[in-house]
């Protein structure tokens, strides 16, 4: 008989989020392991990959039975360091979630499905660390060889302020390039917010580095290729990782920098399980791990705009990031000149301006390039009967299903319901059922009769393509699309947010906006500076070749005076930062509160507001109870339960509770408290219709 195993591990595995299981699981194993070490634990009649989170002397307490034995250790693969280890803890607390659903996420899929043997296989392919070769270089202008100096010699974390157009990119692979060749082994991570809107900035980064120094990391790849990159990161073999928000979970054992591009990005935030933001936490990996830490935009999300104030005469002291300035375009090309339309004095129902058409016009038959940007695919939000006042809605959800012409189907953009369009209305049967608004799809069909007379200076008619997620369902296709509006085969291009990001599109003269005004008043408090940076990505994309004619911007409005469309004509963010900046101060909104968001969902609206108030009642009377629990209560409010601003989706009822502190560690404390009382309120009968709720800390839109 083998003599019982000696070691006794604690290991972290993928537990489901609720289950109320510990986030660390004891075993049994007869070799010595490591913290950090990939290991293979039975988990009731399963067998699953777990991390070694701990090493412990035999607990006398358990009976050794009790505990099972590890049943396989991946012992040719390099433990997962401290640093990674401690990031992950700090996400699992800080995001409210479990170690091991956070640890275990964090690794590629594939590795599960691994043995030691094949895993072995694998790293052997990926050969020796790469010394980088650097490809050829423009010369850095003055502001970009001064952001660079200032990146060289001072700690960071950077914010890069620099317009569209000023070469940041530039200046992000020169830090790269600084960063890996000051030590043999050194690493970078470069993240952007979604790979697939930036072709160019991936194939830059291979061309300068070469293919073996770079590997890709998000959604869009295999699993094959997935493990291929993740082992290829911690192997040290890939000096540079380029990857959306998942990368910065990526297990980098020489982590020197990371670069966040476009920093002020949603798509930043992870949307389900732990709800982290990718930016922040890159921000706390870099400080932990002694890499530097790089965030560029030219329109900073106001927090890092905020962090970066610099000290003023008046002795407030600076924020902790550095800004480094870079407001001149490259080369001669200039920002486009902002031009706002007064729909008020359009005829009523007017979709494009008569100076809209014209301008249109005049770049097509110069064979310039337009862009029309409007946020609503599909071809009418609403179907509407004038008769009975019938509308389109879902029947599941608080939603109206879309107008789509092409396939003429009602489609519920919120759970996917589809169905034929009626001949006639569904309540009182007249045959005239009516479009009501515009999406991108009828913009498109509208455009096309207005063009239909113009010529291009080649005597061809007008060439119109529409970008949307419609268009670019299948694999390639967006990648097809831009490239076709790339090579000029596109005069005017139409589509939703999708095409105004980091695209460099250079022949595009004229963008214009057609219907911006709904986010100047909607109840998100994030919704203007989500419109601002949009408006300003979108004027980048216009006049980025020096020497075209005058370049500009058409924003269609009702209200052409709102401060937001001022600060736009003149290109001025900071103008627009420090009024909104002012406008969350005196409300106490971020980042001048911290705030987290609990939400509950149930077949009944009652239900999910009856959890969360009682979720809220519970809290307040455990804390008044409890040492330190005062203090809490005086600087955390929690708010009333209410529906959702979308409140049932498939036919879920949907509540939420706004949790807000000027502290964040008075905002953690109630958290942690609030998960007990969310896990004792789930066995009490009373809550038995929840379905599930959730914590979103720092949730991006209330
Ligand atoms: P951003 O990322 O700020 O939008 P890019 O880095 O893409 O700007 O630069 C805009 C354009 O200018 C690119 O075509 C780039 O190759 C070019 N560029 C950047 N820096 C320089 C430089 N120092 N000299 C010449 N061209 C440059
Ligand atoms: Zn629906
Ligand atoms: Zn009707």
């Amino acid at each position: 008989m083998n003599p019982a195993p000696a070691h006794w591990i604690e290991v972290a595995v993928q537990t489901p989020a609720h289950s109320g299981v510990g986030d660390l699981l004891s075993y049994r194993s007869a070799l010595s392991l490591q913290p950090g070490q990939l290991v293979r634990v039975p988990l009731g009649k399963r067998e699953v990959l777990g991390v070694v989170w701990r090493v412990d002397t035999p607990d006398p307490g358990l009976e050794a039975a009790a505990v099972r034995e590890v049943a396989a250790c991946f012992d040719g693969l390099a433990p997962l360091d401290a640093h990674w280890r401690q990031l992950m803890a700090f996400a699992a607390q800080y995001y409210q979630r479990s170690l091991g659903e956070v640890a275990l996420s964090a690794l590629p899929p594939q590795l599960r499905d691994l043995d030691g043997g094949q895993l072995a296989r694998r790293l052997k392919k990926l050969g020796a660390i790469d010394h980088i070769t650097v490809g050829a270089a423009p010369e850095p202008s003055a502001e970009q060889a001064h952001a660079l100096e200032q990146i060289c010699t001072q700690g960071g974390p950077f914010l890069l302020f620099g317009s569209t157009g000023s070469g940041k990119t530039e200046v992000y692979l020169r830090a790269v390039q600084q960063a890996l060749q000051a030590e043999p082994e050194a690493q970078a991570l470069i993240m952007v917010p979604e790979i697939n809107l930036t072709p160019q900035l991936e194939a830059r980064v291979r061309e300068r580095f070469g293919e073996q120094a770079v590997v890709s990391m998000h959604s869009g790849l295999t699993p094959a290729q997935r493990l291929k990159g993740w082992l290829a990161a911690h192997s040290g073999a890939a000096r540079i990782v380029l990857g959306t928000r998942m990368a910065v979970l990526a297990s980098m054992p020489k982590l020197r920098l990371i670069v966040v591009d476009e920093e002020h990005d949603p798509s930043y935030k992870q949307q389900e399980g732990a709800r982290y933001s990718a930016r922040d936490l890159a921000l706390y990996r870099g400080q932990q791990c002694g890499a530097k830490v790089l965030l560029g935009s030219a329109t900073p999300s106001l927090e890092s705009w905020q962090h970066s104030r610099p000290a003023d005469d008046t002795g407030e002291p600076g924020g902790r990031y550095l800004r480094l300035q870079m407001p001149s375009r490259i080369g001669a090309a200039t920002l486009p000149v902002v031009r706002r339309v007064d729909m008020n004095h359009q005829p009523r129902r007017t979709v494009l301006s008569a100076p809209l058409v014209q301008a249109i016009q005049a770049r097509v038959q110069r064979g310039e390039q337009s862009m029309l940007l409007l946020n609503r695919r599909g071809y009418a939000p609403v179907l509407y009967c004038a008769d009975c006042g019938w509308k389109s809605e879902c029947r599941h959800c608080s939603a109206f299903r879309v107008f789509h012409k092409i396939d003429r189907t009602l489609r519920c953009h919120h759970c996917g319901a589809t169905d034929r369009v009626p001949r006639a209305c569904p309540s009182c049967g007249n045959a005239d059922i009516a479009p009501l608004g515009r999406g991108t799809e009828q913009l498109e069909e509208h455009l096309s009769e207005l063009l239909a007379g113009v010529r291009r200076p080649d005597g061809q008619p007008v060439r119109i393509a529409r970008i949307d997620a419609d268009t670019t369902r299948l694999k390639g296709a967006l990648e097809s699309q831009l490239a076709a509006v790339h090579s000029g085969e596109v005069d005017v291009l139409v589509g939703t947010q999708m095409i105004a990001k980091g695209h460099d599109f250079r022949r595009i003269t004229l963008v214009a906006a057609v219907n911006p005004d709904s986010a100047l008043f909607s109840s998100d408090f994030r919704a203007p500076e989500r419109l601002f940076a949009l408006l300003m990505q979108a004027a980048g994309r216009a006049g980025r070749q020096a020497g075209q004619g005058e370049s500009e911007m058409l924003v269609q409005t009702f209200h052409p005076t709102h401060p937001l469309f001022e600060a736009l004509k003149r290109h001025d963010y900071p103008a627009f930062a420090a009024s909104e900046l002012a406008e969350r101060h005196a409300a106490s909104l971020p980042p001048f509160s911290h705030q987290a968001l609990l939400r509950a969902d149930a077949r009944e609206q009652s239900i999910s507001q009856g959890f969360l108030t009682a979720a809220r009642q519970t809290l307040e009377a455990w804390l008044a109870q409890e040492d330190g629990g005062a203090e809490v209560l005086e600087t955390v409010s929690l708010y009333p339960a209410v529906p959702m601003s979308l409140q049932k989706v498939a036919d879920v009822e949907r509540a939420q509770m706004l949790i807000e502190s000027p502290s964040r560690k008075q905002l953690h404390r109630a958290l942690s408290r609030l998960q007990d009382v969310l896990h004792t309120l789930r066995s009490d009968p009373a809550h038995k219709g929840v379905i599930r709720w959730l914590l979103d800390v720092d949730p991006q839109a209330i």
